[in-house]
């Protein structure tokens, strides 16, 4: 299994010479399983790249794994060329919520005054999966899904493939109404889909001075980020969900503080996610 980032910034796409290095487009991460089937994480504005880098003959099937349906998760579904493909099938799979289906949810965004094209006139065909609590196959992964601290319904991603894992919890405060230092396991939001895994992308959007004034908004500060890598013992942990104030130096501030978090001893295993950073799974 391995993954390519197409976005790893949050909230807003921020271009511009100060994010060059780590990227402005929002979440989007591709993974291609051993046989090359593909799955993608999140449509960000990053998704628009991987649509021109898919050309003109995209897989027949990709499956479309949605963290939530926060613009900067959806914005990007638009502007992917497979979905004005007629001989694409796209499944959608995204978190159930109380009062409306995936479906209509994606239909919000495809709908005036938002958009100029109505869903049902979207050539590709369009499969909807409200995701429950089992884990379902693609191919030959296992992927299991659970919600997630967040505003409104969300989701973290676990996707495995042999046994190896690779998990995504992108936009995420686990920190919220506990001590993650003390806390019961049981008692972690997102505890089950990170554990042990060999690679995490996770929320890193806040500074430990930023973050005070933003409990409960749904992100994590850069020592909740690692203390949440260091609980669920990931091996490899990739800081994702860059706020767009970040500059790409004040990226780099955050890994040295992180780094010393994370522990020298560990030899590795703490990186910035960047737009074109490609991993395998090991
Ligand atoms: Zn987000
Ligand atoms: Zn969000």
């Amino acid at each position: 299994m391995r993954a390519k980032v197409w976005g790893c910034r949050g909230s807003l796409a921020s271009p511009g010479p100060e994010t060059v290095r780590y990227g402005g487009n929002t979440s989007c991460l591709e993974v291609r399983l051993s046989d090359d089937r593909m799955l993608v994480i999140d449509a960000g504005t990053g998704i628009r790249g991987l649509g021109v880098h898919l050309g003109a003959n995209p897989p027949a099937r990709i499956d479309l794994l949605l963290s939530h349906l926060h613009l900067d998760h959806i914005e990007g579904i638009g502007f992917f060329g497979p979905i004005w493909n007629p001989e694409s099938e796209i499944h959608f799979w995204g978190p159930p919520s109380p009062t409306h289906s995936l479906r209509e949810g994606i239909g919000h965004y495809f709908s005036p005054p938002l958009f100029p094209v109505h869903i049902d006139d979207i050539p590709s065909k369009l499969v909807f999966h409200d995701v429950g609590s089992e884990p379902w196959e693609i191919g030959t992964a296992v992927v299991q899904a659970r919600p997630v601290n967040h505003p409104g319904p969300t989701l973290g991603y676990r996707i495995q493939e042999g046994d190896r894992v690779l998990t995504y919890i992108s936009d995420h405060e686990p920190s919220l109404g506990i001590d993650l230092t003390t806390a019961d396991t049981d008692m972690v939001s997102g505890y089950g889909l990170a554990y042990g895994a060999d690679v995490l992308f996770h929320d890193a959007q806040y500074t430990e001075d930023e973050y005070p004034v933003r409990v409960g908004w749904g992100h994590s500060s850069i020592a909740h980020t690692v203390q949440f890598g260091l609980i669920t013992k990931a091996r490899n942990l990739f800081l994702f969900h860059h706020d767009p104030m970040h500059t790409d130096a004040q990226l780099e501030a955050m890994l040295v503080r992180a780094k010393e978090l994370w522990g020298a001893e560990r030899d590795g295993g703490l990186a910035i996610s960047f737009e074109g950073m490609e991993i395998e799974v090991t």
